[in-house]
């Protein structure tokens, strides 16, 4: 194919077999390009270069596999909602591992490509608009400054999937640091294979912390590791009140990108209950949940790793449970700095805390925007009637008197407080005219996103909260 530079270098495919399943996706009958990420496919030069919409439909639906591909389905277990499970992509396979001219390595992943050994009673297919909608949310959370998955193109497949009625199939090309996750090692240590395990320590090393490469216990290196990148991770979902939905343990990765954007969605009103998908009943995955759901996940990592922690099973415990606590203080000390950033507090003082609850406690009483009230903030104006509110006029004479000059303040605040997230109901209608056809409301949307911190005359739709309180999302989309 024309100026296709994908550079491939395989390394997951050389990982002992139990790793993975090798196929390739299942051909569909009539492929047609939706979207392509030209920006992403020259920042990693993918090219192709002078490719056709009908090559292009061609590559993303899975019908023409690259020469230099090892085309895979990834093995993985998982706790789902508190659950193990042995797992592995049911409807995915990760084409290859491109590596780009900086040096950069990322999987290349298609989504919705056909049935593989793991799909169970899954038919192995996706529907247009949750590809789509993965496409726009992983692109804001990029733009946001967030690590992700990033998304390089959407087709349809001319095929119908059935989901309760028929929608439009589609493929959904993905690009990530790697698809490995808590629940790899959950696999390989439910195996109880510690050559495996041990193995893909090294590799997960290799691929995401090099600087770890020489450590004297290589496993409880890389879990401190882990943990450090997803209280930072977990730190930005809470930033921009982003819900990841369905965080089980198989959708947590060892790089520290957010990934699997199903039932997902950004919070509206400040309320730590907020939950979308209709599936979690319990809000086990809550906003509010989320850094105690982080914790409880890399409490599986660790098990998992135990063995090569300390081979004395107590002392390897003792360890890893001092670890996990001190993830808690880490996460607080994360979470208090980027709140600080929030309010545009420079420096540390003692009345941080009560000062950043007193907002947060008044946003949840009032059901206050949580973006919108954050950039009210950030310009220090007047806003709309609920911020004449005498709770909230108190709170702010406390914040300016803390803050200090607005204008030295300002530049922190905007760079921590976007004006465009991805709202729930522009989605949608983003979604629903694509599926009738018209891309143009879901360009228009990515555009918005593109530069969240930036505010524009004429955008005012996009800042709007969702006029009606019952959004809810889907899983196994
Ligand atoms: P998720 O929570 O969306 O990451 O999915 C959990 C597991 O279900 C993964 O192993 C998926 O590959 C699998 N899965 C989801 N949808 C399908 C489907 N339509 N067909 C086969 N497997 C699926
Ligand atoms: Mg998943």
């Amino acid at each position: 194919m024309a100026g296709l530079n994908w550079r491939f270098d395989n390394s997951y495919s050389r990982l002992p077999e139990a790793f993975y399943a090798r196929l390739g996706p299942t051909p569909v009958a009539k492929p047609q390009l939706v979207i392509f990420n030209r920006k992403l496919a020259d920042e990693l030069a993918l090219g192709p270069d002078g490719a056709n919409d009908v090559e292009l439909a061609a590559l993303f639906a899975g019908n023409r596999v690259p020469d230099k591909a090892a085309p895979l389905a990834q093995a993985y277990a998982g706790h789902q909602f508190g659950h193990f499970t042995m797992l592995g992509d049911g409807r995915a396979i990760v084409l290859g591992e491109h590596v780009a001219p900086s040096g950069h390595r990322v999987d290349i992943q298609l989504k919705g490509s056909g049935p593989t050994p793991f799909s169970r009673r899954g038919d192995g297919r996706a529907a247009l608009g949750p590809m789509l909608r993965e496409y726009v949310i992983s692109e804001a959370m990029h733009a946001l400054g967030i690590p992700t998955s990033r998304s390089l193109a959407v087709v349809t497949t001319g095929e119908k999937v059935f989901r309760e009625e028929n929608l439009t199939g589609a493929v959904l090309t993905r690009v990530a640091g790697s698809h490995l996750r808590v629940g790899t090692f959950e696999f390989a240590s439910a195996r109880r294979d510690m050559d495996a395990l041990a193995t893909l320590v090294s590799y997960a090393i290799d691929r995401h912390y090099p600087d770890l490469k020489n450590s004297e216990t290589p496993a409880a290196a890389l879990l401190w590791a882990v943990m450090e990148r997803q209280a930072d991770l977990i730190v930005h979902w809470m930033r921009v009140g982003f819900i990841h939905g369905v965080m089980n343990t198989d959708n947590m990765t060892i790089s520290g990108e957010t990934i699997d954007y199903g039932p997902c969605a950004f919070m509206d009103a400040y309320d730590p209950a907020t939950t979308f998908s209709s599936i979690d009943q319990g809000r086990r995955y809550a906003f509010g949940n989320q850094p105690g759901i982080a914790r409880w996940n890399l409490t599986r990592l660790a098990e998992a790793l135990l063995p090569l922690i300390h081979p004395d099973q107590e002392k390897a415990v003792a360890l890893a449970e001092d670890r996990l606590e001190a993830f808690g203080a880490l996460y607080i000390a994360h979470w208090t700095a980027m709140m600080r950033r929030k309010l545009g507090l420079s420096g540390e003082d003692a009345g941080d805390t009560a000062l950043i609850e007193g907002l947060l406690s008044w946003m949840e009483r009032r059901r206050a925007d949580y973006t919108n009230t954050f950039r009210v903030l950030t310009t220090d104006r007047d806003g709309d009637e609920i911020y004449a509110d005498e709770a909230f006029l108190n709170w702010r004479e406390l914040w300016r008197a803390r803050r200090g000059d607005l204008n030295t303040a300002r530049p922190v605040m905007e760079a921590a407080n976007p004006a465009y997230i991805p709202r729930n109901h522009q989605v949608e209608a983003a979604l629903v005219a694509a599926g009738q056809g018209d891309m143009a409301p879901f360009h228009a949307l990515l555009d918005v996103l593109a530069r969240p911190y930036a505010e524009r005359p004429g955008l005012a739709a996009y800042t709007a909260p969702n006029p009606e309180d019952n959004y809810r999302t889907f899983c196994g989309t």
